[in-house]
């Protein structure tokens, strides 16, 4: 898939998806986890990305799949080694995002010591909203995250609640990754995560940010 970035004239193809877990010590404590001394890191393919107005679809292999609004961080700018001083100049722009985890295979994955690539990584378990410039957002640890499901409100947080703020992610996963134009950041979820069902209508919003809107389908 191609995205458009407010630094590049043309669409970019999306590169990495790297996501970070336990960013926010509410949600860790729902979880009943530590609150991590450095960051939680792991990947979702490409092809689980979606944008607005598409469907989540509920894989068959799941029971119990679940929202997780997060501020996602899109890459403009290649670096390796990132300076903590200069993370923030190289992303493009911000989004909104899900990270859609089968909460019943990521609990599996985790009692065996297995990964979380297939509990994190279905077709369509990466939504992501329209891209905005960095200067539509402001000071991005102090955004409002919002979801509802039906319209209700099930998730709202700040981002100053990170335990790791964007820049300091960015600095930490360019220690490992060559960053590239493409890659997103999705950076973790506050509480307040719960399951979907087929027939839902997600509405994932943060402040400066267009949102983003799915619905979820159970395939035949
Ligand atoms: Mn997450």
């Amino acid at each position: 898939m191609k995205i458009p970035l407010p630094t590049h004239s043309a669409p970019v193809s999306v590169g990495k998806v790297l996501c970070i877990g336990r960013n926010y010590a509410d949600h860790a404590a729902e979880m009943d986890r530590d609150v991590p001394d450095e960051p939680m890191v792991f990947l979702k393919p490409p092809s689980a990305l979606i944008r607005s107005g598409a469907a989540v679809q509920l894989p068959s292999q799941s029971r119990d799949v679940h929202h997780e609004v997060e501020l996602v961080a899109v890459v403009g700018r290649k670096g390796k080694g990132i300076a903590r001083s200069a993370a923030l100049d190289h992303v493009a722009g911000y989004a909104v995002g899900l990270d859609m985890t089968a909460r019943d295979l990521q609990a599996e994955a985790k009692e065996r010591r297995h990964p979380w690539s297939v509990a994190k990584g279905f077709d369509t378990f990466a939504p992501l909203g329209p891209i905005q410039p960095v200067e539509a957002v402001g000071d991005v640890q102090d955004l409002t995250l919002q979801l509802t499901v039906n319209d209700e409100t099930r998730q709202e947080a700040s981002t100053r609640h990170q335990i790791f703020p964007v820049r300091e992610l960015v600095h930490y996963c360019s220690q490992i990754f060559t960053l590239s134009p493409g890659d997103l950041l999705y950076t973790g979820t506050p509480s307040g995560v719960g399951p979907v069902q087929e027939g839902d209508r997600l509405h994932a919003s943060a402040t400066g940010l267009d949102p983003l809107s799915v619905s979820v389908e159970r395939p035949e």
